[in-house]
């Protein structure tokens, strides 16, 4: 562990992550063999410690699939409705459910049109039909539909020779039964016939395909949802579908703040995340008041499109906050993540935050210029861009105070600004650059695992004049090779 007292810093030095490097040690593995596993919040393991922040231009449920898939978590934004928030999260759940348990259904008195109507909108292609009591009747598929006339109802349309599963039903059971029958969705019925989830071929096949996602014990996608610690309903609503909650606001240590996400804990059986936090005396009274924290979310100010600290002066830089809030937990014997939030750019920030006691790093910048974001793109000078806003924008506040009716600003001064951010295309290609450049680094601090970067781990200040490259590099001519 890296620990302030052996480094040899003033107390009052507040540093980043330029301000330090990983010193090389010895190994005897090859950075392909480097296990990236860790923890989100304490109920919630990942496969790589990389979070993507819960901002309207960087994670809905495209990017929080993406980030699942590839073994990390997203956490969906509140700048919407309670019932957008809670249509991302579930759009997560389903991606790749191995059996899904909140199927849409149709009734038979509905018609073929509505059917149509109802596939569209939620993107799929095929309905079970049920009665009031939930009893399948049959399936309609997009196929039924195109055929058939919109004005016909359903009942007239589907077919009623369905093959459906019991509850017991293995992924490898259920892959057979689909081929063997040529057909794209099993229902699963209970013994009275009643509908109680349903299999597609589609997610069993994924299953498969992304060995190492971040699942639930039903095999869907892991998914968290961030939350104002003031609004209690977003939060109960929230928890029946997401797998945490993260306290979404800028200073967690307001004594409001801390009353509010008491009830929270109180109310919901999911893992509570609180943050930002930037002291150790934050952490040390939020933690000893709330008893049951699950993840800490530091760092405050140094997110990329944040103005908090030259507006206000105030902050606490992200590496700093890590390494005070491990000071705080290690005083109160207490094993929480800490996830390193805000002015990470590269693998090597990652690393340091790691170093330092995170867990895990939470993302905007590195996310918001991906496919995946929910962000609008524009090309400039025959290049793309996409945007990046911070949650405290002008333009973002407006927007929560549109969308949610129970929104209120607290302050009266906006703390973010915006950026265009040039294209970087998939998620999962930038996701894989952080994977293997994670990897060679802690290839060259000679730790094996996360827990050992934690524990292991040297760090020295850097002086400024260090990898200063010579003045006639820092703009090469045109390679002749
Ligand atoms: P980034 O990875 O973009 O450098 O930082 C992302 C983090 O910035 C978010 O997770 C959040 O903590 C913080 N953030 C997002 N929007 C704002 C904002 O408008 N103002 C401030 N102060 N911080 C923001």
């Amino acid at each position: 562990m890296v620990r302030l007292s052996e480094l040899d810093i003033e107390k009052s030095y507040a540093f980043s992550f330029d301000d330090f490097i990983l010193l090389p040690g010895y190994i005897d593995i090859e950075p392909n063999e480097i296990s990236l596993a860790t923890k989100f919040s304490l109920n919630i393991n990942l496969n790589i410690p990389f979070v993507s922040a819960p901002m309207d231009t960087v994670t809905e449920a495209e990017m929080a699939i993406t980030l699942a898939r590839n073994g990390g978590i997203g956490v969906i934004h509140r700048n919407n409705s309670i019932e957008e928030q809670i249509e991302q999260v579930k759009k997560v759940k389903r991606a790749e459910s191995f059996i899904i348990r909140d199927v849409i259904t149709i009734s038979p008195d509905m018609t073929v049109g509505e059917a149509a109507r109802v596939m569209q909108e939620h993107g799929i292609s095929g309905l079970p039909v049920v009665d009031e009591n939930n009893k399948l009747l049959g399936i309609i598929t997009g196929r039924d539909v195109r055929f058939a006339s919109p004005e016909i109802k359903v009942r007239e349309a589907m077919t009623t020779d369905v093959i459906t599963a019991h509850e017991k039903i293995t992924p490898e059971e259920s892959i057979e039964l689909m081929k063997k029958y040529r057909i794209e969705k099993l229902p699963v019925v209970d013994k009275d016939g009643k509908l109680v989830g349903l299999i597609t071929y589609k997610d069993v096949s994924l299953r498969g395909k992304f060995k190492y996602a971040t699942r639930d014990e039903n095999g869907r996608l892991r998914v968290a949802a961030a939350v104002s610690p003031f609004d209690l309903e977003r939060a109960i609503k929230l928890s029946k579908y997401a797998d945490a909650l993260v306290i979404d606001v800028a200073h967690f240590h307001n004594q409001n703040v801390i009353s509010a996400t008491y009830k929270i804990i109180k109310n919901v059986d999911v893992d509570v995340i609180i943050g930002n936090l930037g002291t150790k005396e934050g952490v040390l009274d939020s933690v000893s008041k709330l008893e049951k924290v699950a993840g800490l979310r530091v760092g405050i100010g140094s997110g990329s499109v944040c103005t908090t600290t030259q507006i206000t002066k105030a902050g606490s830089p992200t590496l700093y906050a890590v390494a005070l809030a491990r000071e705080a937990l290690e005083e109160l014997g207490a094993d929480i993540p800490i996830i390193a939030d805000g002015g990470i750019r590269n693998a090597g920030d990652i690393v340091l935050a790691i170093a330092f006691g995170a867990s895990s790093a939470m993302m905007g910048y590195i996310f918001a210029g991906c496919k995946e974001s929910p962000s609008p793109m524009m090309m400039i000078g025959g290049r793309y861009y996409k945007l990046h806003r911070g949650m405290g924008s002008a333009s973002a506040r407006q927007k929560r105070m549109a969308v949610d009716r129970y929104a209120k600003l607290s302050k009266e001064i906006a703390e973010g600004t915006e950026a265009w951010l040039p294209y970087k295309g998939e998620a999962t290609t930038v996701i894989q650059e952080l994977v293997a450049g994670l990897k060679a680094a802690m290839g060259y601090a000679g730790v094996k695992n996360i827990k050992e970067l934690q524990t292991k781990a040297k760090v020295r200040r850097v002086s400024i004049s260090a990898f200063a490259k010579a003045p006639d590099l820092l703009f090469p001519g045109e390679s002749k090779y």
